[in-house]
């Protein structure tokens, strides 16, 4: 109950203030815990001493489910690590600047991420001009290389001849502010921007100037493309995710999950030379092989599972080969409200081999965790993210 309210509340803030990101369904997909909740946690987490850890729970239970994984409690019987922070330094390269209201949160956050080993943070704003920079004032201003900033784009003038040149002043100008890069821009298949029901995807033409501005300034441009493919389909009794229905972009519409495949694609090949994340790893988490052959074919992009560990959670052994075999182009990113159970929950999932626990925002299958080697992690955890960014940390 509580994530369907945080999921209309985070519709309503994207609404208000990046109307032009298009994340009327919220940027991205599920969310968990509140960060008022994040000292209740820490607490009940000292407390568990002795019982299993805590863990964050599946999301998006309905209240008429008559048959409910997530309310079913488990009777095996196996080992469990006791964690209390990331085992090597991280960067979380995937979060946004809506989790935090007012000053005090953000320093309750600071001490969170302090306390679990996360030791910088993306911001994606979707924000551009005055509104980003209050954002960069609000986090990077008052915790110096602690926040790393992302800017959104303008469709300001979006039909006229001069948009791409104002594309590019803007980007430009955002740099100088503090942006490292474009985050999170998202198209489900609604558009990059929609101006009075028209919809702009991501591959108009339009646009080439922000993704060769980017390319210009060597700044990262992360996506967010489509959503899983089953959101794409009626959410009926064959629909594993029908749970999540809240989501559903069906009937919607939208050219569908490969159609907008296909446009994302397009952007790639037709900018070598810019750096594209694609989030959510594409929403093909179902389907590394898939990813994996993405990572292949175009060596300007990465990917992040940020709220995609429910997906790798069911298939611990294929998600390690290919951790293990793209160490070099996976950034960490939570994409979370903040919360102990919610960071240790990747923690526990990464680095461990636990069996059969709730991973953060949890479908309603539990999973296992695939016991990365150090190296992989220390790449995945922290290094990848300072390479993508080597060029500009002075700035922050
Ligand atoms: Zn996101």
């Amino acid at each position: 109950m509580m994530r369907t309210g945080m999921a209309r509340d985070r519709a309503s803030l994207c609404a208000r203030a990046a109307p032009y990101l298009l994340c009327w369904l919220g940027a991205c997909y599920p969310w968990s815990q509140a960060l008022a909740q994040a000292q209740a946690q820490a607490q009940s987490q000292a407390q568990a001493q002795a019982s299993p850890p805590v863990e964050a729970g599946p999301e998006d239970v309905p209240a008429d489910n008559r048959f409910d994984t997530a309310r079913m409690e488990s009777t095996l019987v196996v080992p469990h690590t006791e964690l209390s922070r990331f085992r090597f330094p991280v960067i979380d390269a995937h979060s946004h600047d809506i989790y935090t209201k007012t000053a005090a949160e953000v320093a309750a956050w600071v001490q969170l991420q302090t306390a679990v080993g996360v030791e910088r943070t993306f911001i994606f704003t979707g924000k551009s001009g005055a509104d980003f920079k209050a954002e960069v004032a609000r986090y990077s201003g008052a915790y110096p290389g602690r926040f790393l900033m992302f800017a959104g784009f303008t469709i300001e003038g979006i039909e006229t001849a001069e948009y791409g040149e104002l594309l590019r002043r803007r980007l430009r100008a955002d740099f100088a502010a503090g942006a490292l890069g474009l985050g999170e821009l998202t198209d489900k298949g609604m558009g990059l921007a929609r101006v009075g029901g028209k919809a702009y995807y991501i591959d108009d033409e339009r646009f080439d100037a922000l993704w060769d501005e980017a390319g210009r300034l060597h700044v990262p441009v992360f996506v967010h493309i489509a959503e899983p493919a089953a959101f794409y389909a009626p959410a009926d009794e064959r629909n594993e995710l029908r749970r999540s229905a809240n989501w559903s972009l069906y009937g919607k519409g939208t050219p569908g999950f490969e159609g907008m495949q296909v446009r994302f694609e397009r952007v790639i090949a037709r900018h070598p030379h810019t750096s594209f994340v694609a989030v959510h790893s594409f929403n093909l988490a179902n389907d590394l092989g898939r990813v994996g052959a993405l990572l292949d074919k175009y060596p300007n992009v990465q990917v992040d599972f940020a709220a995609r560990m429910w997906e790798l959670a069911r298939q611990p052994f294929t998600a390690r080969k290919f951790f293990n075999r793209y160490a070099d182009r996976i950034l960490f990113g939570t994409d979370n409200d903040p919360g102990m159970a919610m960071y240790l929950a990747h923690a526990r999932q990464l680095e461990t081999e636990d069996e059969w626990f709730w991973p953060a925002d949890a479908e309603w299958w539990r999973g296992y965790g695939m016991g990365l080697p150090d190296a992989v992690l220390r790449k995945i955890y922290r290094e990848n993210a300072l390479r993508l960014l080597r060029p500009h940390l002075d700035k922050q």
